[in-house]
């Protein structure tokens, strides 16, 4: 097409593929030296129990502060983390940034506080770097379910033996799993019997495009009703409006989270919310 449309299109084509391409590398080049100039931070946002307003849970979420870009969110930069590699590196890190603010909020509440990290399926695939979790949290005396971990329904359904014991020494380690995005996936549901998993999170999509009377409210609370008769928790995403929460309240879901009780904030913030 380039070819047929002129000599100057196909240099302007190239040029522009050149460019992103460049810009691409330049990004990856920054994201190396990301973790060890400190420029990596959890946020928190709280997880709320719907029935007692109270908060319960945190989710920890990934947050690349640049010195020249600013804040970078993750689905800017996770992909290329993940394609060359770092995301080993990352992840770890982020897991040992969580569980050591989890034991700080343990301590502040007396009992168990979970927070989770989000674990996409790359970084389930071969790791020989991978962190002994079990280990790493009893290092830290950490108490039995003061971690979750995130997943995707996709991993689940394309499990390898080799996802599938990463996943069970995940659990032997006393961590618990919550399926993320739920309902946005090919939602076979057989893995669920295969895999015991602890949460479903509904996705913010059924949440939020959500009249009184819609289908996406008909899913959720379906999804609910499901979880509940399986044994799992659910947790609702995005709440962003009063009517939100108070249909997931009446539906019996038993978390929420989003904006209408709080954005992602920096540790020090979280804990003042506590
Ligand atoms: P997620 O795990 O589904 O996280 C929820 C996303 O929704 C977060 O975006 C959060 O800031 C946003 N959110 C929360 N409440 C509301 C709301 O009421 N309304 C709306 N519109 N959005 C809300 P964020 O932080 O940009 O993260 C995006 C995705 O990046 C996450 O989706 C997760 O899949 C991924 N991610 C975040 N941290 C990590 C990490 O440490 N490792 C990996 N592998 N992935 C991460
Ligand atoms: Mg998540
Ligand atoms: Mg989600
Ligand atoms: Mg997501």
């Amino acid at each position: 097409v380039a070819k047929n449309a002129g000599r100057n299109q196909f240099s302007f084509f190239t040029r522009s593929m050149q460019e992103k391409a460049w810009q691409r590398l330049k990004l990856i080049g920054e994201l190396r030296n990301a973790l060890p100039q400190h420029q990596l931070s959890l946020y928190f946002q709280p997880v709320v129990e719907l029935r007692t307003g109270r908060v319960a849970k945190a989710e920890a979420l990934l947050r690349w502060i640049h010195p020249s870009r600013g804040m970078v969110c993750p689905n800017q930069f996770i992909c290329l983390a993940e394609e060359t590699g770092l995301i080993n590196e990352i992840g770890n890190w982020v897991f040992m940034e969580a569980a050591v603010w989890a034991k700080r909020w343990s301590k502040l509440r007396n009992g168990v506080f979970q927070v989770s990290v989000n674990k996409s399926p790359v970084q389930f695939l071969a790791n020989a770097k991978s962190l002994d979790w079990g280990a790493y949290l009893s290092s830290l005396d950490l108490g039995w379910n003061s971690m979750s971990v995130e997943i995707t329904e996709g991993l689940l359904l394309n499990a390898s033996d080799a996802t599938a014991e990463k996943l069970f020494s995940l659990r032997d380690a006393g961590v618990q799993v919550a399926i993320d995005d739920f309902g946005t996936g090919y939602s076979s549901m057989a893995y669920l019997k295969k895999f015991d998993v602890d949460y479903l999170k509904v996705d913010q999509s059924f949440i939020r495009d959500t009249t009184r009377e819609g289908t996406s409210r008909t899913i959720a609370e379906t999804i609910i009703v499901m979880a509940h008769k399986l044994g799992l928790q659910v947790i609702a995403e995005g709440v962003e409006t009063e009517e939100q929460r108070q249909w997931l309240l009446e539906a019996g879901c038993d978390y929420a989270q989003g904006f209408l009780f709080s954005q992602p904030l920096p540790p020090e913030q979280f804990e003042r919310l506590l």
